[in-house]
């Protein structure tokens, strides 16, 4: 994510421009307060990524890329002023969707993860959901979809972007090995 100020001939501080996706660069972008405009990347997505330790900013280079690319979307973003960069990483599950469910094992434990790319404007219903199943042990027929721990995943949901499935001993190996390892 980079932080691009816009120039002033541009909206200004308080300017605003259409969010964008821009699959031909691979970015997309909406304005923020304060002049700034954010500008995401869809480069390298599904580059595995260990959650304990990545790269969590941006280089120079990698921001002046991403400029770059946002002036070819909006060209009055050539003469904005990066104010810095951050990476994060996109919590995935094989079918990215996420796992809504109650956990074995320990009372009380319940999953809301791997939303992908979608977990803020999935959250509303989430919460609604998870607040049903906390309270009243029941889920509502849409949540089912999304159960999680461990057979209903591996066999009800779509498996098709695992390279390998071995279903004895129920590991999942695969480019989500390092975050998915269920051995159950
Ligand atoms: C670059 C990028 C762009 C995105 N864009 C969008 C978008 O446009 N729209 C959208 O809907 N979603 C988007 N998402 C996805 C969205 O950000 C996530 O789905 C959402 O933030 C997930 O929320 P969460 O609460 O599940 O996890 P997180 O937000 O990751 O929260 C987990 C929290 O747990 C903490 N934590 C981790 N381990 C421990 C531990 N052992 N002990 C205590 N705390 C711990 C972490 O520090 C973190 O604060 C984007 C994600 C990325 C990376």
């Amino acid at each position: 994510m980079v932080a691009l100020r816009r120039p002033n001939d541009f909206g200004g501080r308080s300017g605003l421009h259409a969010v964008g996706l821009d699959l031909t660069r691979d970015i997309y972008l909406r304005p923020d307060a304060g002049g700034m405009t954010l500008v995401g990347s869809s480069e390298n997505v599904f580059s595995p990524s260990n959650p304990d330790d990545y790269t969590q900013g941006l280089t120079e280079r990698e921001i002046a890329h991403f400029r770059s690319m946002a002036g070819g979307t909006i060209p009055a973003l050539t003469r904005a002023v990066p104010r810095g960069g951050w990476a994060g990483i996109y919590d995935d599950t094989p079918d990215f969707h996420p796992i809504l469910d109650k956990l074995p094992g320990y009372e009380g434990l319940y999953c809301a993860a791997g939303f992908s790319g979608h977990g803020f404007k999935l959250s509303p219903n989430v919460g609604q959901w998870m607040a049903q199943l906390i309270l009243t042990g029941t889920k509502p027929d849409d949540m089912q979809h999304f159960s999680g721990w461990p057979s209903s995943f591996l066999l009800a949901r779509n498996l098709m972007t695992c390279n390998t499935l071995p279903l004895t001993g129920l590991s999942m190996v695969g480019r989500y090995a390092h975050a998915i390892n269920l051995e159950c």
